[in-house]
């Protein structure tokens, strides 16, 4: 089997998605070249695309974002989805924006591009700006529900980062710790029986990820009008022990944000305290820890209920990505390995998806032709990957 077979064999292949922020119905009928755009890492994660039309801005704009990894993958996805031969630039912009606006005329054009040109039989939702919903298509999308809200819930003025507080949310008053981790209990055992099939942590947005051990009447100390930071971090540690527990007895895997975020003790490896104490816990740690991608390899490599969620790091960075891909193969089981698209648009998704392959084939022709893997074991763990784990994950 050559590269190129190999890349036919893998574009074939179906695909469970772990992780997506796909935007509900209505966002896509409106969508054009510049909202595409903007709805992307390319926009928010760099420079932000110009507000006017003068072709001297979007030029300049182009010059600086067209190597980009996440430039370059969506380019080549509205390249090959639209059928535009020329690339985009000042001159193209309006040749692009047409036939977007004309394909989304048709209101389903976004379903059918993850169904049909993406070939995902189920995808993990993130909604963030209203957790745990499936945005109507129960069939495709299965809810994660964000727990960040459960960490600012020591009073009632306490915001994450997306605004929310679980105690807020559910217009509670609680001041008491017992009483506040009951209600937590209560809100994630209701939000698997609505369809929730993970957890997922984005705390490296809002705080460094070293929990460490925290005493219950420490926790209580934050919970008050004007808590002092060591008390919120206490609670915080503390919320976040009780919670890997309960995924634990509920049997909901958590997925946790590493990397990037904040920065400042964003690294994977700032987790192993709590991987390690709570060992009945799946922990599905994201985005490669990246730049730190080798924390992840040395994680699974240690602790049998750490998975690599290796979801965004190919369109983060295409060559970051395909050396934690060789490193995954060398120490970690084929069994906990997955990739979701991490993405707003089906757009943007399948650029994702056409990253992922690229590293993908690259990475398993690079082996077979090392001798270090036979076709048939490629083969296995590509359908490991790309669908069997997370379909085992899901429950599907
Ligand atoms: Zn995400």
């Amino acid at each position: 089997m050559d590269k190129y077979e190999l890349i036919c064999y893998l574009k074939s292949q179906p695909i469970v998605n772990s992780h997506s922020h796909h935007l509900p119905n209505d966002d896509h009928y409106r969508l054009g070249i510049k909202s595409v755009l903007q709805n992307s890492y390319v926009n928010w994660c760099g420079t932000p695309v110009p507000s006017g039309d003068f072709k001297e801005e979007i030029s300049a704009w182009l010059n600086a974002v067209r190597t980009r990894s996440y430039f370059v993958w969506l380019e080549k996805a509205l390249m090959d989805l639209y059928g535009i031969d020329e690339r985009l630039s000042a001159d193209t912009w309006d040749i692009y924006d047409k036939a977007i606006r004309d394909a989304h005329q048709n209101e389903n054009w976004h379903i059918y591009l993850l169904k049909e040109k993406c070939n995902y039989k189920a995808i993990l939702l993130d909604t963030y700006w209203s957790p745990g919903q499936d945005n109507g298509h129960p069939d495709l999308f299965k809810p994660a529900y964000r727990i960040n809200s459960f960490f600012y819930g020591y009073n009632q003025t306490a915001r994450d980062h997306n605004g929310n507080n679980i105690q807020v949310m559910y217009n509670r008053c609680i001041t008491d710790i017992d009483e506040y981790t009951d209600f937590i209990f209560h809100v994630i055992r209701e939000k698997k029986q609505a369809g929730c099939v993970v957890l997922k942590c984005a705390l490296a947005y809002d705080r460094s990820l070293a929990f460490g051990e925290a005493t219950k009447e420490q926790a209580q100390r934050a919970m008050v009008k004007d808590p002092e930071p060591s008390d919120i971090k206490r609670f915080q540690d503390y919320i976040f022990n009780y919670i890997c527990k309960v995924a634990a007895q509920l049997n909901m895997p958590i997925q946790i944000h590493t990397g990037l975020g904040l920065m400042t003790g964003s690294n994977a490896m700032q987790l192993q305290p709590l991987i390690a104490r709570n060992p009945d816990t799946t922990f599905l740690l994201m985005h490669g820890s990246y730049p730190w991608i080798s924390d992840i390899a040395g994680l699974t490599h240690v602790y049998s209920n750490v998975w690599a969620d290796i979801c965004w790091l190919p369109i983060i960075s295409t060559t970051a990505a395909h050396r934690l891909l060789h490193e995954l193969i060398d120490v970690c089981d084929a069994n906990r390995v997955v990739w979701g698209c991490d993405t707003w648009t089906s757009e943007e998704s399948y650029g994702a998806k056409l990253a992922f392959i690229d590293v993908l084939s690259r990475v398993l022709s690079e082996r077979i032709e090392a001798g270090l893997l036979c076709e048939q074991d490629a083969r296995y763990y590509a359908k490991a990957i790309m669908h069997d784990n997370a379909a085992k994950l899901l429950g599907l």
